[in-house]
């Protein structure tokens, strides 16, 4: 490897900085800028991400200059302590740590007390005069190396860890109850045992050369990047393979060395609700992982300032909590040691946060200055806005429950929101019963990475033990999980499978309620309500004044609504759905699919005549029946929409989706009866609209085409309910989309209806309106030949749910059977159908893109696919140029917010055409600023 492999932070140089997180980790980045403004950061080294993605390149193999640099490295690290490699005076002791590009709490490895070996633990005990803590650092030292480099691990979720198991003989054998009780001599014994364990359980024994040491941990770190919770977690967060973690080695400081020491986990505000508090927690006398852990439950950090040995170092803190927030312009979530009182900064990283918290101290930060507005928006996840959405106990039940006496305990509000449902008590019962579609609360004493899959699976999360930066408390939070922490009064029994807390015993399928908002744990069920968004947006029971949570995210939406260029439309069939999506931020209608309304009422019967028809006559009077029907549900549109654009989508579904199939004879009877026919004559129907490939059948324009008179009673329901709309005073815009064109002449066939039709309304009404029509491209044939279909189309639209079955030739319906073996063997990186295969789908769209505006420059162009949705693929059409998205109305703030990044990723010098909502004075209209792309 020709690159540097090797940067240094520390007193005499520092080689990185905080802008460097692509090779040296978030982890590496950041120690390097917190040195560079003179946070107190013990000295250290940080080998590259570059190293990690050739060690995966060369088949787990390290750059053959590795060895070297690494001996350089500690060379220079011995210089900067002043301490050495396994000396028997005073040892030089690292830790060894992960830190990929963005943070994965708690998935990779970590070593700690690196550098010890019999003689060196004399040595340390000589220097620190205190014998316990060397033999205690020793023990832990083995104990992690044993774990993660050599493997000595338990084998099942609820078996004990092997080490644990030495330990408690022990203590059983001497007749303590806490690790805290054993002495020096028994520590010394203990490592003995734990060389012996490992021994046992790998047939080799524990290196004693620190740089051997240091190169099986390098290398362990570098493994566990594709450990089976790394992988899990990267394919829920999207993070690439290809990253490769970092890995820091840090000269050790000790949180565990006597009362004025201690080690703890901070946030600059608070991570679940974004409140400005400083809010973290500490334990006196222990090492980083206890705190992460959960194993013992810490003290706030509030508490530390009351402390007589601590309360300077709390001084201290207070000042890093602002040096922090100044210098990284977002919340800090750091870990820090004091040793004999100085106190160290371990790591800094932005904090993980919920939703809500998300909005709340963006619109905080922002406002103080201490964040950029262009970070306020980048630092969003899009899709964790969904938990906005999510709801809150019913208040009736909830005062209820608690007059009931029902509340069993209170815990650490850790992730707002409610969760009722089934409590389990492991991760893979959560999975199987959540895959039956059951809602269940994991309930674990705490919980460890091996949990993930039961966290996700789960609607709530529990713990007894652990505070809020405990495992459960970290992961929950960034997931949107409603959690409860440290739950301190429950008590968890996993081999008889049961929760008891103040005489209530709960087993494992009984009902539990969880509060995340405010740490209260009910036994039975409570029913849960819309959260404060929907009150305001959706039920209009609650006025925007009224909800702070409103208000922080109306703050970010229209901050969102300054830096993005696409336009927002939404996928809606009636008016209460185009009335929520305008509320949520929607400007218009992207796809309305007609065939919704076929459905409604007893309306199908005429349709059903339509379909069954033997003669033009018999098919033109059931459209005549159904002319009204669909031009109500156009003048509720149009009404609803107040003047924003329209798109609607003629007849698009196979004939067949209308009738009862031949596995429904009682259907096919009721039909018979309603069309006053034989239900011989229904199934002979039946079968001869039968298709063997519906999808790529008689559907789409086809039908139009074949069956003219369809599309004329649509554009004619279209017009009708325009001009009514039109006559009461309100504005209308309706853009007519055809569907599934591949060839120009299908278009042209159809639009030539569609603008005589449009002429015999206005004649008829003597009134003019303006209306558009376009094509929705979702074949490939449309796709190429999109310079020849913009000759007639005045829009695109492109229907990426079609597109992407037709370009890989996957059948969306079927393809669950096989998408997931494909997604596992790396065939493809995640669903095409709910994200854009940006490759293959993607070029055709791109394609499309220009051709079409190679015909007309003008040409506007949306995506009304599942796709218009979905973060990653609104940025990639923000990358191709169109115009919109469109997507079902609860995901348009999603989309908002996935625009605005989108924008401040690529930055585009013409912006597209926006469609942008009018003021109240121009009632309806919409301007279209003309694009170039
Ligand atoms: C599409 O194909 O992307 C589309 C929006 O149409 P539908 O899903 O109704 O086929
Ligand atoms: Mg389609």
């Amino acid at each position: 490897m020709a690159n540097k492999l090797v940067y240094f932070f520390g007193k005499s140089k520092t080689d990185g900085s905080g802008e460097m997180k692509a090779l040296l980790g978030g982890k590496g980045a950041n120690l390097a800028q917190m040195t560079k403004i003179g946070l107190p950061v013990p000295s250290g080294f940080t080998i590259t991400t570059e190293v990690c993605v050739n060690y995966y390149k060369n088949g787990r193999k390290y750059p053959a200059e590795l060895p070297t640099e690494m001996e350089k490295a500690v060379k220079w690290l011995e210089k900067e302590s002043g301490k050495k490699f396994g000396d028997v005076k005073n040892p030089l002791l690292v830790s060894v740590r992960s830190g990929a590009r963005d943070s994965m709490p708690g998935m990779m490895d970590t070593i700690l007390n690196l550098g010890l070996n019999d003689a060196a633990t004399e040595g340390l005990a000589a220097a620190t005069n205190n014998p316990r803590f060397a033999w205690d650092s020793y023990r832990r030292f083995i104990q992690m190396y044993g774990d993660v480099v050599m493997g000595v691990q338990k084998k099942n979720e609820n078996d004990h860890e092997p080490f644990e198991e030495v330990m408690d003989g022990l203590k059983h054998e001497v007749g303590v109850t806490e690790d805290t009780d054993l002495t020096a001599a028994h520590l010394q014994e203990l490592v003995k045992r734990y060389k012996k364990l490992i021994k046992e359980w790998t047939g080799k024994a524990f290196p004693n050369e620190p740089m051997k040491q240091l190169e099986g941990a390098v290398q362990a770190v570098f493994g566990s990047w594709m450990n089976e919770r790394a992988i899990l977690y990267r394919q829920k967060y999207r993070i690439p393979d290809e990253w490769g973690t970092a890995v820091n080695v840090q000269c050790m400081v000790f949180g565990n060395m006597g009362e004025d020491c201690a080690t703890g986990v901070a946030f600059t505000r608070d991570p679940a609700n974004g409140d400005n508090v400083f809010y973290g927690e500490y334990l006196v006398n222990a090492q980083g992982e206890d705190v992460v852990a959960g194993v013992r439950t810490p003290l706030k950090i509030s508490e530390m300032a009351k402390d007589k040995i601590l309360g300077p170092a709390h001084k201290e803190l207070v000042e890093v909590r602002k040096t922090l927030e100044k210098n990284f312009g977002d919340v800090q979530d750091f870990e820090f040691t004091i040793e004999n009182k100085k106190l160290y900064m371990l790591q800094t990283r932005n904090g993980k946060r919920t939703a809500l918290a998300y909005v709340k101290i963006a619109h905080d930060m922002v406002k103080e200055k201490l964040m950029t507005p262009e970070h306020a928006i980048k630092s969003g996840d899009p899709e964790a806005l969904n938990q906005l959405l999510q709801p809150i106990f019913d208040l009736k039940a909830y005062d209820k429950a608690k007059k009931d006496g029902r509340l069993m305990a209170v815990g650490l509000p850790a992730g707002p929101g409610a969760a009722t449902g089934a409590v389990v008590f492991t991760a893979g019962k959560a999975e199987e019963l959540a895959a039956k579609g059951q809602s269940v609360v994991l309930a674990r004493i705490e919980t460890s990475p091996e949990d993930l899959r039961g966290m996700i699976a789960a609607e709530g999360i529990l713990t007894a033990r652990g505070g809020v930066s405990s495992h459960a408390a970290l992961v929950a939070r960034q997931m949107g999980k409603v959690c409860v922490a440290g739950a301190g009064d429950i008590e968890i029994d996993y081999h008889k499978g049961v929760l008891k807390c103040k005489g209530v015993t709960l087993k494992e399928g009984d009902n539990i309620s969880i509060n995340g908002t405010t740490g209260e744990v009910f036994h039975g069920k409570i029913d849960t309500a819309d959260s404060e968004l929907k009150q305001v947006l959706v039920g209009k029971t609650l006025k925007p004044k009224d909800s702070k949570v409103f208000q922080y995210y109306d703050f970010i939406m229209k901050l969102a609504d300054k830096y993005r260029t696409l336009g927002l439309r939404t996928n809606a069939d009636q008016p209460d759905q185009v009335l929520n999506a305008v509320a949520f931020g929607a400007e218009g209608i992207g796809l309305c699919r007609t065939e919704h309304m076929f459905f409604e009422g007893d309306r199908i019967i005429a349709v059903r005549q339509m379909i069954l028809a033997k003669s033009d006559e018999a098919r033109k009077s059931a459209l005549a029946t159904l002319l009204p029907y669909q031009q109500k549900d156009f003048e509720g549109i149009f009404r609803a929409l107040d003047g924003l654009p329209a798109c609607v989508r003629l007849l698009d579904p196979p004939l067949h989706e209308f009738l009862p199939q031949s596995d429904n004879k009682k259907g096919q009877e009721e039909v018979a009866k309603q069309l006053g026919t034989t239900v011989a004559e229904v199934a002979k129907m039946v079968h001869e609209l039968h298709e063997f490939n519906p999808m790529l059948g008689f559907r789409g324009c086809r039908l139009g085409i074949l069956r003219p008179e369809i599309t004329e009673m649509q554009a004619r329901a279209i017009f009708q309910a325009a001009v009514t709309v039109l006559k009461e005073g309100t504005k209308v815009k309706p853009e007519v989309m055809v569907p599934l064109v591949g060839f120009k002449r299908e278009l042209d066939l159809q639009v030539e209806i569609v603008h005589r039709v449009a002429a015999e309304v206005m004649k008829a009404a003597g009134k003019k309106f303006q209306y558009t029509v376009g094509t929705m491209i979702e074949v490939p044939r449309g796709a190429v030949t999109a310079d020849e279909i913009a000759e007639t189309a005045e829009f695109f639209s492109f229907g990426t749910n079609d597109l992407t079955q037709t370009a890989l030739g996957m059948s969306r319906d079927d393809s669950g059977s096989f998408l997931p073996g494909y997604q596992a063997l790396e065939i493809i990186k995640a669903n095409p159908f709910a994200s854009i295969d940006r490759g293959g789908v993607g070029q055709l769209m791109k394609i499309g893109v220009e051709k079409g505006r190679s015909t007309r420059n003008d040409l506007k162009i949306g995506i009304c696919g599942e796709h218009g949705g979905d973060p990653n693929s609104v940025e990639f059409c923000h990358m191709i140029g169109l115009n919109y998205v469109s997507c079902s109305p609860f995901r348009v703030p999603i989309a908002r917010l996935a625009a605005a990044q989108a924008a401040l990723r690529h930055p585009v010098k013409a912006p597209a055409a926006k469609v942008v909502k009018d003021s109240k004075g121009a009632k309806g209209a919409t301007k279209s600023k003309t694009s170039k792309r």
